[in-house]
């Protein structure tokens, strides 16, 4: 179902304050985690400001170590979603487990399956009976057949509303950045797929530095959307502050890509 000699033309995917794929160019951004609701509904203010329609932040978070921060769970979720409502944004987050498919579905506009899920098949056909749209992350070693085999569990449950992210793989050199950042993969999957293809390079570059170039590569290739974390206080960001864009950075970044996106 994800190939284009099944489905030619580009899958658009509509939410309340968003148009998703084709030619049209999706800002999704936010912080890391929900820490508090206040957090969340400023940082929700400055990304829309700079443009965005899509909320992100993570209320269940996957970390590499059971001792770090998990996430606050439904209480983020609320907040999460409070501050959308109030902004008028959509809101894309991060869920883990199929327990929680109920429970994230009564508050998100968009299901996020992060790297470390990819093929994590029960969850994949979980998400493919509920009738949001997911946004299915590249596996950190996964191929791009690989990510496209994931996505045909969810299409195969009747759920064709999905969207591709890149956001880094890896590979020998993890030194200067946190993962390689696959931009190939972005008109190769154009080519194979009819799905939106979004980027994430913020989780690629590990780095706040590196995130803005590697985003002006990704629209530049062809990606219909970006994800990005910001933080107004990076330092002390609960998770992964090193690679926050402060609001002032990202709504630089965001001016520079949307004249890139008008001359593609
Ligand atoms: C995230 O977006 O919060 C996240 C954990 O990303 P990834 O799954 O790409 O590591």
């Amino acid at each position: 179902k994800a190939s284009r000699a099944f489905h030619p033309e580009d899958t658009i995917i509509k939410t309340k304050h968003s148009v998703i794929g084709g030619k049209h160019l999706v800002l999704m951004a936010g912080p890391d985690s929900i820490e508090s609701p206040e957090h969340v509904l400023e940082m929700g203010k400055d990304v829309k400001a700079a443009g965005a329609t899509i909320l992100r932040g993570g209320a269940f978070k996957p970390r590499t170590s059971p001792y770090s921060y998990q996430g606050n769970g439904e209480e983020g979720l609320k907040a999460h979603r409070a501050a959308a409502d109030q902004l008028g944004m959509d809101m894309v987050t991060e869920i883990l487990d199929t327990r929680d498919v109920d429970l994230v579905d009564k508050y998100t506009d968009i299901f996020q399956v992060g790297t470390r899920n990819m093929q994590n098949f029960a969850l994949l056909k979980a998400l493919g009976k509920t009738r949001k749209p997911v946004l299915l992350k590249r596996g950190m070693s996964a191929t791009i057949d690989d990510l496209l085999n994931a996505s045909e569990y969810i299409a195969a449950g009747g759920n064709d509303q999905i969207m591709l992210m890149e956001r880094g793989i890896r590979t020998f050199d993890s030194k200067y950045t946190r993962n390689t950042f696959d931009l190939g993969a972005i008109p190769v999957l154009q080519k194979l797929t009819h799905y939106p293809i979004i980027a994430d390079t913020s989780h690629a570059a590990g780095h706040s530095e590196f995130v803005a170039p590697l985003a002006q590569g990704a629209i530049a290739a062809g990606a219909q959307g970006l994800m990005t974390e910001i933080h107004n206080d990076p330092k002390h960001a609960f998770v992964d502050g090193a690679q926050a864009l402060t609001p002032e950075q990202y709504s630089a970044m965001a001016a520079k890509l949307k004249k890139i996106h008008e001359v593609i």
